[in-house]
């Protein structure tokens, strides 16, 4: 099985062993949601996936789709499109080995933040000197 979780560790996750289709997308609710520039995503078929411990915090982020993240610590988990009950997006930071899911296409370009294509080179400083 694959395996995630939540930072505080409340929420565990597990998933059927295979590849999945792996997703950056840059639309603003997921920015929101994760405070982060974008969010990626694997695409995993809702009957191979369960949860191992503790229960996700839910909130509908749009007419289209309900979002799933720890009520205690907020990292956010999951995501569930109306249009794709059979689906549930799993973010792959949340993941124990989030470098094994490569991500192949990107979504919702038209809202990427302009300055992440100049970014991707960047070199390892400290910030704080
Ligand atoms: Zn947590
Ligand atoms: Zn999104």
């Amino acid at each position: 099985m694959i395996e995630g979780g939540c930072f505080c560790g409340k929420i565990r996750y597990a998933l059927k062993e295979r590849e999945y289709r792996t997703a950056n997308c840059h639309c603003s609710m997921c920015r929101r949601f994760s405070g982060a520039p974008f969010v990626t995503w694997i695409v995993v078929p809702t009957k191979g996936f369960e949860y191992t411990s503790g229960n996700p915090e839910s909130i509908r982020s749009s007419d289209g789709g309900m979002r799933y993240f720890c009520a205690s610590c907020g990292t956010p988990i999951a995501c569930v499109l109306d249009a794709y009950p059979k689906y549930i997006d799993v973010t792959v930071g949340s993941l124990d080995e989030p470098d094994r899911f490569v991500p192949t296409m990107a979504i919702h370009e038209d809202t990427k933040l302009a300055w992440l294509a100049q970014t991707e080179e960047l070199q390892e400083t400290d910030p704080k000197a």
